[in-house]
C-alpha cells in the first residue's frame, strides 16, 4: 500500500471497530473491512486525530466523508457477496468504495463533482484499489454498465430517485438509499424480488448531504 499507515492508526481503527460493535454493527465482514481500510488518508494530516472518530467530516467541494457507522450500516444492508457488481452513487472521498472493494465487490462509482472523483481515483490508486470511476449525474444511475447486484446511494434523495435505480437492479438485487427531505432521511432497503415485485424495508433516520441532479434536489 503506497500510503502511510502506522501502528497508531491501526490501534485507532481497532477502537473504531469496538465502537461500531457497541453501536450494534454485527456484520463481521463489514467490521473487518473497517478495521482494514485506512480512513486517515482521506483527511488532511492536521485532522488526523478525527479520522477514527465515529463522525462525518468535511472534504473538498463542501461535501463530507460519511460517518463510519453510516458506512457500516449501509454496507451491512447491501449484503455484498464476493464478485457482486455494485453501483455507488456519490463517490465523495472514496472511503465507502474501499469498504465495498474489501468486501469483494466489483464497484462502479459515480460522482457529480469532477474534482472529488479525480481525488478519490488518485487516492484509491495509491492504496492499490481498483474501481470504475465515473463523473456524472448518478441520480439517473448508470444503465450502460448495469444491471447491478446492488446500488448504494450515499446522498439524501427524494422519493422519485427510487424508480430509475430499481430498474437497473438484477432480480435479487438491492437498493440502499436514504430517502426523505433535505434535513433528514430514512434509510430504505428495496429488494427486487422479480421484474414486477419489490419489497421495501425502512430503517433509522440519517442526515446526508443532498443528492443533486435530475432525480435529486436539482442544483
Ligand atoms: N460515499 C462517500 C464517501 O465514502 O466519502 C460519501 C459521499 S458524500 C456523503 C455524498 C456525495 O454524493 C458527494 O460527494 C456529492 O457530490 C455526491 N453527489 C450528490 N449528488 C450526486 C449525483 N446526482 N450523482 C453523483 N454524486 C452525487
Amino acid at each position: 500500500m503506497g500510503v502511510k499507515d502506522s501502528y497508531k492508526h491501526k490501534g485507532m481503527r481497532r477502537s473504531l471497530v469496538r465502537i461500531l460493535r457497541e453501536k450494534g454493527i454485527v456484520n463481521e465482514g463489514v467490521l473487518e473491512a473497517i478495521g482494514t481500510v485506512p480512513r486517515h488518508v482521506f483527511f488532511d494530516e492536521i485532522f488526523d486525530s478525527h479520522a477514527y472518530q465515529d463522525k462525518a467530516f468535511p472534504i473538498a467541494e463542501g461535501q463530507t466523508i460519511s460517518q463510519p457507522y453510516t458506512v457500516a450500516f449501509q454496507s451491512d444492508l447491501l449484503d455484498v457477496k464476493p464478485g457482486a457488481k455494485i453501483l455507488e452513487v456519490g463517490t465523495g472521498s472514496g472511503y465507502q468504495c474501499c469498504i465495498l472493494l474489501e468486501l469483494g465487490a466489483d464497484v462502479v462509482t459515480i460522482e457529480y463533482k469532477e474534482k472529488l472523483s479525480m481525488l478519490a481515483k488518485q487516492m484509491l490508486g495509491k492504496m492499490g484499489y481498483h474501481a470504475h470511476f465515473l463523473v456524472g449525474d448518478g441520480s439517473n444511475g448508470y444503465p450502460q454498465l448495469g444491471p447491478y447486484d446492488g446500488i448504494i446511494v450515499t446522498a439524501g434523495a427524494p422519493i422519485r430517485a427510487i424508480d430509475p435505480l430499481v430498474k437497473q437492479l438484477k432480480v435479487g438485487g438491492k437498493l440502499i438509499i436514504p430517502v426523505g427531505d433535505l434535513k433528514s432521511q430514512k434509510m430504505l432497503r428495496i429488494s427486487k424480488i422479480s421484474e414486477q415485485q419489490i419489497v421495501q424495508e425502512e430503517f433509522n433516520n440519517f442526515a446526508f448531504v443532498p443528492l443533486l441532479g435530475d432525480n435529486g434536489w436539482k442544483n
